[in-house]
C-alpha cells in the first residue's frame, strides 16, 4: 500500500521535491498510507510533509504576504473573497479560481447579496468553508470559459437550487433592479454572464443530465468587439495549431479549431428552469474611437450590463487566448456619516445601536431621554464616493479596459508568473507579477493591487517565490501610491474607502441586444 502511495507522490510532486524520487523524502507505514489514501489528502500530506506543514483551508501558510492593514476589519458595504487563487489546475495551497464579492449597505450587512467572479472546479467547496451563503448568490460573472474559470459552473447552479433562500423571506425581495415583483415570491433568480459558448457550456452540462435545478437561470452572452478582439483569438488558435505535438495530429486540431470558431451559438434548447437572457454586443473598436475625440475616451468600451441598487458592473474584453473580459464594479452612493463631534456635544452619545436609524435618514428618541429626539440632518456628513472594484480575467494585454479601470480602489490581477518565465507568460497569453503592477501604475490605482491567479510553482513554504513576485510588481509599479499583496484562499479583504467621486458617464450610445429591442446603454466610465 504505501508503495503505491509514494509512487503516486513521486510523480506528481517530482518538481516540488527537488526531482528526487518520494520514496527518499517519505517514510510512512503501511498504517498511514491507509489512512491517507483512504482521507484522499494523499497530495496534501505529501506536500506539506516535504515542506514541513501541512496547509489547511481558511488558514494562511506562513509564507503568505500580509494583507494590507487598510483592507481588513469587518463588512464595509463592498468585500472581497478570494475563494481560488490558483492557475490552471488546483494545487494543495490554492484552488482554482474565483471571487466573491459581498456587496451592500455596510448597516444591512445580512441583506448584502454576493456576486461570484468565475466559478472554477471545487468553488462550492470553498464557498462552504468560508463564511459566505451560498443563497445569496444573484449574480455570477465568467471572465473567460478557460476550464479553470468556469469548470465548477454547473455544480453550482445545481447547488444553489438546493440552498436558495426563498425570495419571499429576502430581506432584498423584489428590490433588485428587476420590474417590480420579479424576485420576490418565486424561485431564486440567477443572472450568469460570460462570452459566448455560455449558454453551451451550462445546458449541455445540465441537460445532458437532466439537471433542473431549483432557481430560475438568465444566461446572458457578451459578444466581444469583432474583429478587432477576435481577430487575434483565431490568429493565436492557428498559430499555437501549428506548434509541434506528437501526440496529436496537428491536422486534427486545426480542424478541431477551425469548426469551433466563429461561432459558439447554442442549438440546445433552453433549460427548463431557463428564461431568455440578453445578447450584449460592443462596436468595432474603430466605431468607438471615431464617435469622440476625447482623449479620456480614445480606445475605452465598457459595456453596462448590470445597473441595481447595490451597484453598476460594466465589462470591456482582454487580450488572451480565447474571448475574455474583465469586469468593473462601481458601487451605489453609500449612506452618510455620523459625525461623532457634533453627536457628542448636542446629544451626549458616542456610538448606540440608534446610529443606524440615523443613517437610513430616520429620527430617532434619544436612548437616555424619550422626550427629546435626534433629527439626522443635525449629525450627519456627506457620504463617502462610490468605490471602483476591477476584477481582470486571464490577460497579457488589458490596454481596453484602462480607461474604465481608472483610480480604483482594488484591482484583482492575474500574476501567473515570474520575470525568468516571461516569455513563456507570452506565448500563453497569460501576465507575470511585473506586468499587473506596471498596468496598476497606468490605472492610477489608489488603494490596493491583489495579485491571483498564481502558478503552484510559487507555492514553496519558506515564501521566496511569493517574495520575488512581490517584489516584481513593486518593480513594475514604479513610484505608484498603492499597497500590493499576493492573494490566498479564503482571503477576505475590504475594499478601501475614498472620497474621491468616479468620473461620470463621459459618453453615452446605444447598441442593440440580439433578443430584443431594448437598448443597451454602453457608458465609458
Ligand atoms: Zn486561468
Ligand atoms: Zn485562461
Amino acid at each position: 500500500m504505501s508503495h503505491v502511495l509514494l509512487s503516486v507522490c513521486g510523480r506528481r510532486h517530482r518538481r516540488a521535491l527537488g526531482g528526487r524520487s518520494a520514496l527518499l523524502q517519505f517514510r510512512l507505514g503501511a498504517r498511514t498510507a491507509q489512512v491517507l489514501c483512504k482521507q484522499t489528502h494523499v497530495h496534501e500530506r505529501c506536500f506539506g510533509s516535504n515542506i514541513g506543514a501541512t496547509y489547511h483551508p481558511g488558514v494562511a501558510p506562513e509564507s503568505s504576504t500580509p494583507v494590507p492593514s487598510e483592507l481588513m476589519g469587518n463588512f464595509q458595504g463592498l468585500e472581497v473573497t478570494f475563494l481560488g487563487t490558483g492557475a490552471a489546475a488546483p494545487s494543495p495551497r490554492r484552488n482554482v479560481l474565483s471571487v466573491a464579492v459581498r456587496i451592500g449597505l455596510a448597516e444591512q450587512r445580512k441583506s448584502a447579496a454576493l456576486w461570484l467572479f468565475d466559478v472554477g472546479e471545487a468553488t462550492q467547496h470553498q464557498l462552504m468553508r468560508s463564511h459566505l451563503h451560498m443563497g445569496r448568490i444573484e449574480r455570477i460573472f465568467l471572465t473567460h470559459l478557460h476550464g479553470d474559470h468556469c469548470f465548477g459552473l454547473a455544480g453550482l447552479l445545481c447547488g444553489l437550487g438546493a440552498n436558495s433562500i426563498p425570495d419571499d423571506q429576502s430581506e432584498t425581495a423584489g428590490d433588485s433592479g428587476d420590474a417590480p415583483g420579479d424576485r420576490r415570491g418565486r424561485l431564486p433568480l440567477v443572472d450568469v454572464y460570460g462570452p459566448p459558448g455560455l449558454r453551451l457550456l451550462v445546458r449541455s452540462a445540465l441537460g445532458v443530465g437532466r439537471a433542473h435545478p431549483r432557481l430560475r437561470l438568465r444566461l446572458h452572452e457578451i459578444v466581444p468587439p469583432a474583429p478587432d478582439v477576435l481577430r487575434d483569438w483565431y490568429e493565436w488558435s492557428r498559430q499555437f495549431m501549428n506548434v509541434e505535438d506528437n501526440r496529436l495530429s496537428r491536422a486534427a486540431l486545426r480542424t478541431w479549431a477551425e469548426t469551433l470558431a466563429p461561432t459558439m451559438d447554442c442549438s440546445l434548447p433552453m433549460l427548463p428552469c431557463e428564461q431568455a437572457g440578453t445578447d450584449f454586443h460592443f462596436p468595432s473598436l474603430a466605431d468607438v474611437q471615431s464617435m469622440s475625440e476625447d482623449p479620456r475616451i480614445h480606445g475605452s468600451i465598457a459595456l453596462k450590463l448590470v445597473d441595481d441598487e447595490r451597484g453598476s458592473v460594466y465589462v470591456a474584453p482582454l487580450r488572451h487566448s480565447v474571448p475574455c473580459f474583465g469586469y468593473v464594479i462601481v458601487e451605489k452612493q453609500r449612506l452618510p456619516r455620523i459625525d461623532l463631534v457634533a453627536l457628542r456635544q448636542k446629544y451626549q452619545l458616542e456610538t448606540h445601536p440608534i446610529l443606524k436609524e440615523l443613517k437610513l435618514g430616520r429620527s430617532v428618541p434619544h436612548p437616555h431621554d424619550a422626550s427629546k429626539w435626534i433629527e439626522p440632518s443635525e449629525v450627519l456628513q456627506p457620504a463617502a464616493g462610490p468605490r471602483k472594484l476591477v476584477i481582470l480575467g486571464d490577460t497579457y494585454d488589458s490596454t481596453l479596459i484602462l480607461p474604465a479601470a481608472h483610480q480604483c480602489q482594488l484591482l484583482v490581477h492575474e500574476a501567473t508568473l515570474g520575470d525568468e518565465l516571461a516569455h513563456r507568460a507570452r506565448s500563453v497569453q497569460h501576465s507575470t507579477a511585473r506586468m499587473a503592477g506596471a498596468f496598476a501604475k497606468r490605472a492610477n490605482l489608489t488603494g490596493a493591487l491583489a495579485l491571483t491567479h498564481i502558478s503552484a510553482r510559487y507555492d514553496d513554504q519558506d515564501g521566496r517565490s511569493s517574495r520575488q513576485l512581490l517584489a516584481e510588481a513593486r518593480q513594475g509599479a514604479k513610484d505608484g501610491q498603492f499597497s500590493i499583496f499576493i492573494a490566498e484562499d479564503l482571503q477576505r479583504v475590504q475594499v478601501p474607502g475614498t472620497t474621491a467621486q468616479c468620473d461620470p458617464a463621459l459618453m453615452r450610445y446605444s447598441t442593440r441586444s440580439a433578443d430584443s429591442d431594448s437598448a443597451v446603454m454602453l457608458d465609458a466610465l
